[in-house]
């Protein structure tokens, strides 16, 4: 049996910057990496942007080029799936039959799984689609055939995202949200309101407040849908867009606490000493409450952090959330969490540039800025510094946006 000192189980965002972080803090220790998927570690969220649209290759998804991992001493399997975790061995178990041991520390960097529709509702019939990893996408594209009808089912990004892109080649596009708007859970009513107009002039069929009752299969592919206000739809493929779930399988069966993900303190220990985790899988404490983050940016620092903790620097985590979306020709830039927001300001700048403000109690704590990256900028700058400007001030186009660091 092989042992190493730091045993990362999956190989995307949080995995590689968690490996990358430990040589470039010195770590000489020996360092795997365990991914099930086929890949090396790449970038996912062009899967429903630009490699999807076809605009940019495989290659430049990579995180790093391929000899990065052995210049590093860092031991990446791919195609290696872990089936179990013995803690108090330190081992985990392979798919193939093999194990690995671990000295120092176990890192779960297993990300998140995407919902399915389920098989009741024709889930499983040929042409339903979702969008989580590179099969996924390169099973999608060939099936984006100009003039074929496509129903997009969730108006979140990845869904708004993916419609976008078959509109963009050609598709007729048809999507559904159950809830009574889209972006019903990450943004603000002003915001849905921008993107559905997006959506709506690009010829972008959506209908808000709409669910799927069943999908309708011939000879085992989907041919058509039923929605729940009565309507049925003609269709040549679906892409289910719903949300994904963490993936906490492994860690749950292993014994890990979990609440809402793998629950982590402010060092991203686990429940199990030796045990760390990142990324989309790991739920940790933000202002005093546990949240869940699904982001680049989350991923890359938290895997970053429980590097140097490894290494005993002992820091608290503090997530700094960012993150964007390209629709169109609009390319949206978030930054901050607008949970509990109890006002929303809106500015709209030069050449359709536009940012959402949200303040709670009066403080600045996120911003949506649609073609305008000065607004998210200085947002961020504003929000990570901890200043709130006066809201009429910012709202007022003739306020120049660097003056507000200063106000
Ligand atoms: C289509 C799409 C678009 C997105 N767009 C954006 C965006 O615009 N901006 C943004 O900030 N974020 C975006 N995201 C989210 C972002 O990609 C994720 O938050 C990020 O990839 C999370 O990184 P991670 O390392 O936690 O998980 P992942 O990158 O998902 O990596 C986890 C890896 O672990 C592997 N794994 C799981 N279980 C095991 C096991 N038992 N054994 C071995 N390996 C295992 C998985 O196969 C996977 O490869 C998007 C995601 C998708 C799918």
């Amino acid at each position: 049996m092989i042992g190493v000192d730091v045993l990362i189980i999956g190989a995307g965002q949080a995995a590689a910057s968690c490996a990358a972080r430990l040589r470039a803090e010195g770590f000489d220790g020996s360092i795997a990496v365990l991914g099930a998927e086929e890949a090396p570690p790449y970038q996912r969220p062009a899967l429903s942007k630009a490699y999807l649209t076809g605009a940019i290759g495989r290659e430049r998804l990579f995180l790093r080029p391929e000899a990065f991992y052995p210049d590093n001493g860092i031991d990446l399997r791919t195609g290696c799936r872990v089936t179990g975790i013995d803690p108090a061995a330190r081992r985990v178990i392979l798919a193939d039959g093999g194990s690995l041991t671990w000295s120092r520390a176990l890192v779960l960097a297993t990300g998140s799984v995407p919902r399915r529709l389920p098989a009741a509702i024709g889930g499983d019939l040929a042409g339903v689609h979702v969008l989580r990893d590179l099969v996924d996408a390169d099973g999608l594209s060939p099936a984006l055939e100009a003039g074929r009808r496509v129903l997009v089912v969730g108006g979140g990004y990845v869904g708004l995202e993916a419609a976008a892109v078959c509109a963009k080649r050609g598709l007729a596009v048809t999507l559904i949200e159950a809830t009574p708007r889209i972006l019903q859970r990450v943004a603000a009513p002003e915001t849905a309101d921008y993107f559905r107009a997006l959506h709506h002039g690009q010829g972008v069929d959506l209908r808000e407040g709409v669910g799927l009752a069943r999908l309708v299969g011939d000879a085992g592919r989907v041919v058509g849908a039923e929605l729940t206000d009565g309507t049925t739809l003609p269709v040549d493929l679906v892409i289910a867009g719903i949300g994904i779930t963490p993936d906490t399988a492994l860690a749950e069966a292993a014994g890990v606490a979990l609440d809402n993900g793998i629950a982590v303190d402010a060092e991203c220990r686990t429940s199990i000493p030796g045990i760390w985790a990142a990324g989309d899988c790991a739920s940790c404490l933000f202002e005093g409450q546990r949240i869940r983050l699904e982001s680049v940016g989350n991923a890359v620092d938290m895997g970053e952090a429980v590097a140097r903790n490894i290494l005993g620097a002992g820091l608290a985590y503090g997530p700094k959330p960012w993150f964007w979306s390209d629709q169109f020709d609009v390319k949206l830039q978030i930054a901050g969490l607008n949970i509990g927001y109890d006002a929303l300001h809106v500015r709209a700048g030069d050449r359709g540039a536009r940012s959402h403000w949200y303040y709670r109690k009066g403080r600045l704590i996120a911003v949506d800025a649609m073609n305008d990256p000065r607004g998210y900028m200085t947002g961020k700058r504003l929000i990570e510094s901890g200043v709130s400007p006066d809201a009429a001030l910012l709202a007022d186009p003739t306020t120049d946006l660097r003056a507000l660091m200063r106000a």
